[in-house]
């Protein structure tokens, strides 16, 4: 009947890494009855949103999706490619390669539990599931501090989300805030076009040396351990630290890496620190992370009182208060290899718990 909602096995929300991951083993262990529900209008989770100086040759590193290696999908030479553009073409082929579920573009606005069913409320009709991988990534939730005076700046702030290219702050002083990866890598190209002040909480760790498998593991397993314990995650570079490359040791040698800490109030043309200090700007460029989008799961009360989701199963992808759901891609699952392994064990462990395997 027009409006009743379809039944599924298993609805994953999200196709980014993790979505596909888990769709990939779901598919692999026998499974036919469920769905990807994904709010993109398009292939490629968030990366067609990333900024256009993301290419390959400054990410991190993609790993490949599981059963097909993403450099299968690329031309000869394309590092210097956009990132925004290479991974969706890999999730198109992906998806199309092994006929995976998703459909698109479809929002899942509520999940709410009847009995043993869930129902999973979306803008184009609800789907009844008996267990959900929810991979909704980060990019739709950013992160912006509550600084007192932020309403009365007259000048332009925006989230890393909303940066496109440094041309649009030719000439002017822009105030950009935060410790990680993307504040520096945004400072790189803002710095060589605009004045900077560079604002952190912390003084930043800079790794000499790659970032072994055996660092990688401590990092994880630190977020995974505060997971397992009901608090919120932290950002992975809290406990990984900063990545020494040349392109920032060129940025310490023009002076594009004085840090400040972190100013105290926001001013109708500036900040202030709380020593008096003030810094006039035009720009104030919040790269200060993102958290979780897992507003869909209000409804069900998952949160503890820390605001963190508990979280068990073998890789700390089972919601501890209801283990008919699975969060992938979050906390110590939170990267491109995290999310793989994650969706792996979120399908196996799904399907039996729900007896289907
Ligand atoms: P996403 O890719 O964000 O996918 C989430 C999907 O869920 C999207 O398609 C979205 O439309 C959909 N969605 C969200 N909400 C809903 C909803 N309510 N209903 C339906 N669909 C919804 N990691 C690495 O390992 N290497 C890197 O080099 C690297 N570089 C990065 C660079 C930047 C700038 C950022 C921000 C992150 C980077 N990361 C990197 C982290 C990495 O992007 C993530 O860990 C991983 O790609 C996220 O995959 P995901 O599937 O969890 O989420």
């Amino acid at each position: 009947p027009p409006g009743a909602a379809l039944k599924v096995d298993v609805a994953v929300i999200g196709a980014g890494q993790a979505g596909l991951s888990a769709a990939y083993h779901l598919q692999t262990l026998g499974q036919r009855r469920f769905v990807v529900l994904d709010a993109g209008s398009s292939p490629g989770g968030a990366w067609p949103f990333r900024w256009p100086g993301l290419t390959l040759s400054t990410v991190n590193r993609i790993h490949d999706l599981p059963g097909l290696a993403f450099s299968d999908t690329l031309g000869p030479d394309e590092t210097q490619v956009q990132a925004s553009v290479t991974v969706p073409h890999y999730f198109e082929v992906y998806e199309r390669t092994f006929d995976l579920p998703v459909r698109r573009p479809v929002r899942v606005t509520r999940v709410t539990s009847h009995g043993e069913r869930l129902k999973v409320e979306t803008d184009r009709g609800d789907f009844s599931a008996r267990g959900i991988i929810s991979a909704t990534g980060t990019w739709e939730a950013p992160f912006i501090p509550d600084i007192p005076g932020a309403d009365r700046f007259k000048g332009r702030q925006l989230h890393t989300r909303d940066y496109r290219t440094a041309g649009e702050f030719t000439g002017q002083h822009v105030i950009v805030v935060g410790g990680g990866i993307s504040a520096v890598q945004l400072l790189d190209e803002v710095s060589r076009v605009a004045t900077t002040t560079w604002v952190t909480r912390r003084e930043p760790v800079f790794r000499e040396g790659p970032f072994g498998d055996d660092a990688g593991r401590a990092a994880v397993a630190l977020v995974e351990d505060r997971v397992r314990r009901g608090l919120p995650p932290e950002s992975v570079v809290s406990v990984t630290g900063l990545p020494m490359t040349p392109a920032i040791r060129a940025m310490q040698a023009r002076g594009a890496l004085q840090r400040l800490p972190m100013f105290s109030e926001i001013t109708e043309i500036g900040v202030r620190w709380p020593d008096g200090t003030e810094v006039g700007a035009d720009v104030i460029l919040w790269c200060t992370g993102f958290r979780s989008a897992l507003d869909h799961l209000a409804p069900l009360g998952l949160r503890e009182a820390s605001g963190g989701v508990q979280m068990t199963g073998r890789l700390a992808t089972q919601v501890a208060r209801d283990p008919r759901i699975h969060l992938v891609g979050y906390g110590p699952s939170a990267s491109t290899i995290g999310a793989n392994r994650a969706g792996r064990a979120a399908a196996t462990e799904l399907l039996t718990f729900l007896g289907l395997r």
